[in-house]
């Protein structure tokens, strides 16, 4: 399943708004949002006040269920290592897979990227494979 919150926004123009913002992304469930990440346009909002276009940067789990994919993509601004974090998703995963009656998260590619450029990148390289 996909999620997305409320987020108070503060644009350039000193104006907050309120924007849903997509901090988890089933591709399998919604490929509409497969294609908004691939134009750029995932977590882009817009001031209601002075029409400013620009990229909100959020955490987002991207979860493949066909390809058995799942990604977290951090901030760019992320200070943690990419060793710890990817440790860290690890453990979240067999964690998961432990309370659940039924493994959900086996034989998946569990990965780490900071920005959803990072993310895009890596899909379209394989995606040309
Ligand atoms: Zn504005």
């Amino acid at each position: 399943m996909s999620v997305s919150e409320k987020h108070n926004i503060t644009c350039r123009c000193g104006k907050k708004f309120e924007w849903d913002i997509w901090s988890s992304v089933n591709v399998t469930k919604d490929p509409d949002l497969k294609d908004l990440l691939f134009d750029g346009l995932l977590n882009v909002v817009v001031c209601p006040f002075c029409g400013d276009l620009f990229y909100y940067e959020n955490f987002i789990l991207y979860h493949d269920e066909k390809k058995h994919y799942l990604f977290y993509v951090y901030n760019h601004d992320c200070a943690e290592s990419k060793t710890d974090l990817v440790k860290k998703a690890k453990y979240d995963c067999e964690f998961v897979n432990q309370k659940a009656d039924k493994k959900i998260f086996v034989g998946y590619k569990i990965e780490v990227f900071f920005g959803l450029d990072e993310l895009v990148e890596f899909l379209r390289r394989e995606e040309e494979l």
